[in-house]
């Protein structure tokens, strides 16, 4: 059956025409299939138009149309599940159009075509006898229909495209569509300023400290526009701005400056871009990007001494923001609801705007090339942040069909959305824990839900990065506090610092040949037990009458590291025994495996722990010798390569009867869910996009007959035949949204 589908779906991708395309899929159908009958209907203008047949008559092909939840076809794509039936003609829905000819016909099986929960239009196959269609004949058909729908959507919108209108790439930093008007994000005026003297050194310094003061009263108001919507790291980003405001050091710069004789302008210009200088020089690009930071913050001071009390009026309508580069700022201006996407000529999806595009669920694109930021003036635009491409003034057939996409998105995201209203158990009523990552953005509102049980990874560096120096323990508590208290009671897993290797601290420079292997995690937490101390005790002080924190450390490789950890915790416990007078318990402390090392110790380190959960981005990493930031290499990053399998197999093995999860990306993947479900995993940790797939997933699984399928994948050559036997059992389920490719 496998052969059969590529070959059909091989053949309609090399067609020249989309008519060809459809009657290859037709024809190529009827004949694996051994009906008397196959026919596709395309959604069109909101109905369902007949386009191609292979039994019907062939002059209805372009003419004859259902609507929508019209005869046995329109209820398949209204309900958007298959219909199969021994005897149409008997179904109360059916309905004879005389001009495609149909009467011969007994059994029907129609499937919907759905591409990103978008009904593309319903494939369908007659037979003369009256005989229900097999399972297996279904689930050919419903996979057929899914591996096609993504060529098929591909081959209407080029059709739908004009060639007057323009596409140009970008990388997706929020997944999403968006289509509105561009807005030009407000003009800065220059950074760099001509060198004009000034000879009253106290004047100009008094428009610098109005400026400095307008400018921080604006910030804490378009700060407290956002809180609402995003929570921890914008916050922390506000406060950053406000602290580099008020940073003595800058202060004392630009009036050292003003005291030269300097213009106000001219101060604010010189010293600004000795800041953005130094960020811009720095090696990591994280910080690269902070530079943007205190760029932005030079304009508004600039602005102000040119231009006092100046006020952006919102925009009436939601628009898409456009900028040289976007920063957090920026996206406060907008009302959220006049907000519809954003595009950045600069910056990386690490910058803090992509950061807060994915915690508004803002479509985002950057790095765009190809086109001027002037270009798009006054143009609407659609940003597709699924295939990461721009396209301006799109014909009205291309926004359709982007329309009807989105409709898709918005239709899937709310089905998995109340997928996770009810609590995650499986077809055979066996419970699996779903939790949520968190620290990179401000997803922890989805907690409320109840079929998710709580944080399964906190990753604090984000937090450790918006500071210019360690953040203080009362800094630290109060971002724990809100976290801990904002989980309801859930449980909330917060791993210690694991800087480091790609995630290097500004003021803590490391400098390394080899940093994934180097100081990183619990190696650097040891050898400052002072900066895990204040990091423990603020856990502590933050957990105090809350009970659900669970700590977690990095990096393990050694059993004395796990101990010095457990001293450390039992040391911080007794010194807040002390100080706060009542006793203090210390909550449950894990490990993350993601160390090869572990995997031949994990039995006897496990009494000196209370859970663990596995890495899989660093345990394949490191397993396979492959750098995971390396896109030269990113073919061989593989966590369904055999050794990985076997090392996941042997991990949960040695854990029988303990606490274990999984927290890496490959709890989030269809795939990677259902092969860790297999080797008997049921706790697993992902980002909150994929949750309700997960979800959905366990609830269409019966856990008691996943044994065979281990075994299976066990004894198994490669990384690809481990995902073909995945892909196979995925699709042996019937559900087109369980289909990678069809569901996301
Ligand atoms: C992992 O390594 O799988 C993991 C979850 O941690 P991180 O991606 O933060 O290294
Ligand atoms: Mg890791």
């Amino acid at each position: 059956m496998i052969s059969t589908l590529r070959h059909i779906v091989q053949r309609v991708s090399q067609a020249n025409t989309v008519e060809q395309a459809m009657a290859e899929l037709v024809q190529l159908t009827r004949a694996a299939m051994h009906t008397d009958c196959c026919s596709l209907y395309l959604v069109e203008s909101g109905t369902l138009l007949l386009s191609a047949t292979e039994g019907l008559s062939a002059e209805a092909v372009g003419h004859s149309r259902l609507a929508w939840g019209e005869g046995i076809v329109g209820l398949v794509a209204e309900r958007e599940e298959p219909i199969n039936l021994a005897d149409a003609p008997k179904h109360k829905a059916f309905k004879l159009l005389p001009e495609v000819r149909e009467e011969a016909y007994r059994s029907f099986l129609a499937v919907p075509v759905i591409h990103r929960s978008e009904a593309l239009g319903v494939l369908v196959v007659q037979q003369k006898i009256a005989r229900q269609f097999s399972e297996e004949e279904e689930s050919f058909l419903v996979t057929l229909a899914s591996q096609l729908a993504p060529q098929l959507r591909e081959r209407a919108l080029t059709r739908a495209q004009d060639p007057q209108s323009l596409i140009f790439p970008g990388q997706v930093a929020a997944e999403g569509i968006a289509i509105a008007p561009a807005r030009l994000a407000r003009p800065k005026l220059d950074l760099v300023q001509p060198e004009i003297a000034a000879d009253d050194p106290e004047k100009e310094w008094h428009r610098i400290e109005q400026a400095l003061l307008v400018t921080s009263e604006e910030l804490a108001e378009l700060g407290g526009r956002l809180s609402d919507e995003v929570a921890s790291e914008l916050g922390i980003l506000f406060d950053c701005y406000q602290a580099l405001l008020s940073d003595p050091q800058l202060r004392q710069s630009l009036q050292a400056s003003v005291a030269d004789g300097w213009q106000a302008e001219t101060a604010v210009s010189k010293v600004v871009c000795q800041y953005v200088g130094q960020f811009e020089s720095m090696s990591d690009e994280y910080f690269r990007e902070r530079a943007a930071d205190i760029r932005e913050l030079g304009q508004r001071l600039l602005d102000q001494l040119a231009r006092p009390g100046l006020a952006s009026s919102a925009p009436k309508q939601p628009v898409i923001l456009v900028a040289k580069e976007i920063t957090a700022p920026m996206l406060a201006e907008i009302p959220r609801d006049k907000l519809a996407g954003i595009i950045s000529f600069k910056g990386g999806v690490n910058s803090h705007a992509a950061i807060l595009a994915r915690a508004m669920g803002l479509p985002a694109l950057v790095a765009v090339e190809g086109v001027r930021i002037e270009e798009l003036a006054e143009k609407t635009l659609v940003v597709d942040g699924l295939e990461g491409r721009l396209w301006i003034e799109p014909t009205d057939e291309v926004v359709k069909a982007f329309r009807s996409l989105e409709r898709g998105l918005e239709a899937r995201s709310e089905r998995f959305r109340k997928q996770l209203a009810r609590p995650c158990l499986s077809a055979d009523h066996q419970p699996v824990t779903l939790l949520l990552n968190a620290g990179l953005t401000s997803e922890e509102r989805v907690l409320s839900k109840p079929g998710i049980n709580g944080i399964g990874l906190y990753r604090t560096e984000a937090l450790f990065m918006a500071f210019n120096q360690f953040p203080t323990e009362q800094q630290q508590e109060r971002v724990y506090r809100r976290l801990l208290n904002g989980a309801e009671g859930k449980v909330v897993t917060i791993r210690t610092l694991d800087v480091g290797g790609d995630k290097p601290l500004p003021y803590l420079p490391i400098r390394e040949d080899n940093p994934f292997l180097g100081w990183r995690g619990v190696r650097l937490s040891l050898d400052h037990p002072d900066l895990f101390l204040s990091q423990i005790r603020a856990l502590l002080r933050a957990a105090d009458g809350l009970d659900n924190l669970k700590i977690m450390v990095p990096m393990v490789s050694r059993l004395d590291e796990i101990q010095s950890c457990r001293r450390l915790l039992e040391q911080a416990v007794v010194e807040l025994t002390e100080e706060l007078g009542r006793p203090v318990t210390a909550p449950p402390m894990g490990i993350m495996v993601e160390v090869p090392a572990a995997l031949f110790q994990l039995g006897q380190w496990w009494q000196w722990m209370d859970f663990a959960s596995v890495g899989s981005n660093d345990l394949t990493q490191y397993l396979l010798a492959v750098d995971r930031n390396n896109a030269q290499v990113s073919a061989s990053f593989d966590s369904f390569h055999p050794a990985v399998v076997a090392a996941l197999d042997q991990i949960a093995r040695q854990s029988e009867g303990r606490e274990l999860g999984l927290c890496g990306e490959l709890a989030g993947e269809l795939p990677g869910a259902l092969m860790l479900l297999a080797l008997g995993y049921r706790q697993l940790s992902m980002n909150t996009q994929s949750l309700g797939a997960i979800h959905y997933l366990v609830e269409n699984l019966d856990l008691s007959t996943l044994p065979p399928l281990r075994q299976q994948l066990l004894s198994q050559p490669d990384g690809e035949s481990v995902r073909r036997i995945l892909m196979r059992y995925l699709e042996s389920l019937g559900v087109p949204e369980l289909i990678p490719g069809s569901a996301r």
